[in-house]
């Protein structure tokens, strides 16, 4: 059971092999036997769950089923889902119940989709390793002495144990493929605008952007489709026609054109990864796809430029927990400035603070022009850059990351080194592009390496037909860790 795709859980709802309601009854029963060592979930709520799966039963005996009605899914705890704890990872939420749903949740809870829980998170998104979640780090399945990847860790560790069939997740820099990466599953940031950002917890507002993460792309297409869609409440939103991510899925690569950006191949990329990607593009090859190298000029600008935007954006978006209207308010104070200092003083972890310091700086008078409007030319060239690139491919095939998933504590005293590790994933939302993430292999030391395409705006389906066709030739995607 916890081994079959979307596809194949979907046909045995058909099929009355299990109801929506055994089904989640045994991903509630797995998800708790090893939440407790792995720490992927921050909240599991067997009642909500069963009841939700309940009414999926309903669904489909009164004859109104969807394809996915009945299917578990674990939602990262940055989507506000009503009468659901949604901490965002933070203390400063940590006992916030949404009023309202996000419209990826109400998408998912309309297409008849059961949630299972609501998966951990580096506090307010920040993060490359999901130790930055006030509910402390997840544990990477494959190996529990590494990092699962952040920020979305809790969900892509979700999935790679079994715990979830499929989870939604956010990617401002990263954090659906790198964490897809680390945990040998498979995930995709959609084209900026192509899900709505209404109820999901602002981070970085101009990068934020929510996807799925899977066993397979043919599992986060499924997702996709459910959760993109025009919704007014979110003023990004792309007002386009509905598309149906799955469609492309069967075309033969024959005469796909990859590009290899050498910026991304060069210096600080591990030999294991690098290998691990070079034996991917032999299979695509085989698949009929053509190589090109590319250059991307700007590439290395990609963590000065993000890591100036992100922040500022970040300082005023967080700017609305104020101890006031909702969220984490101090026991003690004396009068509304020490009432605001000493809540948010203690909600933030130092990450979060981190960020609002850097945030307010390169926003502030005098330092406005030096730091903000530079790094704002910077992502101009660097969706230039791609732009030029993806003149000579259809798709370009990179490193998701420099390594696989490095141990807990080794970098979470180095925020640089942390910032560092985001090099080839950055560009991507600076530029708004579609990305997917997809294990090609492993690690020396046994830990899961992934694969980036990378495709222009709205290149959604074609990205996940490449990954799809690699999928039917190869077998990463299929293992599953030892627990
Ligand atoms: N690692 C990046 C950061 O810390 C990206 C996080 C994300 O995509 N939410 O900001």
């Amino acid at each position: 059971m916890f081994e079959k795709s979307i596809k194949q859980l979907a046909a045995s709802l058909v099929a009355g092999e299990f109801s929506a309601v055994e089904l989640a009854g045994e991903y509630l029963k797995r998800a708790k036997a090893y939440n407790g060592e792995l720490n992927a979930f921050i909240t599991l709520d067997e009642d909500k769950t069963l009841a939700q799966a309940k009414a999926a039963d309903a669904t489909r005996a009164a004859g109104n089923a969807g394809l996915l009605t009945g299917i578990p899914l674990a939602h990262k705890d940055i989507f506000c889902q009503e009468g659901w704890l949604t901490t965002c990872g933070s203390k400063m939420l940590e006992n916030f119940v949404s009023p309202y749903s996000a419209h990826v949740v109400e998408l998912c809870e309309k297409a008849g989709l059961v949630t299972l829980g609501r998966t951990n998170m580096d506090e307010f998104a920040m993060g490359s390793s999901n130790e930055n979640s006030f509910f402390g780090a997840v544990k990477n399945p494959w190996d529990k002495l590494a990092v699962p990847g952040g920020s979305s860790g809790g969900s892509a560790a979700a999935v790679a144990a079994r715990l979830a069939p499929i989870a939604t997740a956010t990617d401002t820099g990263g954090s659906i493929r790198q964490p897809a990466a680390f945990c040998g599953v498979t995930g995709i940031k959609p084209t900026y605008g192509v899900v709505s950002r209404f109820g999901m917890v602002a981070f970085a507002s101009s990068l934020d952007q929510g996807g799925p993460i899977g066993k397979s792309a043919e599992d986060c297409a499924l997702l996709l489709n459910v959760m993109s869609g025009f919704d007014e409440r979110d003023a990004t939103s792309l007002d386009r026609p509905k598309e149906d991510y799955a469609r492309e899925l069967n075309q033969p690569l024959a005469g796909l054109k990859i590009g290899l950006p050498k910026e991304y191949f060069a210096e600080g990329l591990a030999a294991d990864v690098a290998g691990a990607i070079d034996a991917a593009i032999a299979e695509y090859k085989k698949l009929g796809a053509t190589i090109v190298e590319i250059s991307l000029p700007n590439t290395r600008m990609a963590i000065p430029a993000y890591y100036v935007i992100a922040p500022a954006e970040a300082s005023s978006n967080l700017s609305r927990f104020d101890g006031v209207r909702y969220g984490h308010r101090a026991a003690q104070y004396d009068g509304l400035t020490e009432m605001y200092e000493k809540s948010r003083a203690e909600g933030f972890g130092w990450e979060v603070k981190r960020r609002i310091l850097t945030g307010a700086y390169v926003l502030s008078h005098g330092y406005y022009d030096a730091y903000y409007l530079q790094a704002q030319k910077i992502r101009r060239l660097l969706a230039d850059d791609f732009q030029r690139g993806l003149t000579q491919c259809d798709v370009i095939a990179a490193p998701v990351a420099p390594t696989a998933a490095w141990n807990l504590g080794e970098k979470s005293d180095d925020p640089v080194a942390m910032y560092l590790a985001d090099i080839y994933t950055l560009g991507v939302n600076l530029a708004g592009l579609p990305g997917i993430s997809h294990p090609v292999g492993f690690a020396a030391n046994g830990r899961p390496i992934g694969m980036q395409l990378i495709g222009n705006y709205f290149a959604e389906a074609k990205l996940l037909n490449a990954a799809h066709q690699y999928q039917q030739v190869t077998d990463w995607h299929t293992k599953a860790p030892a627990l």
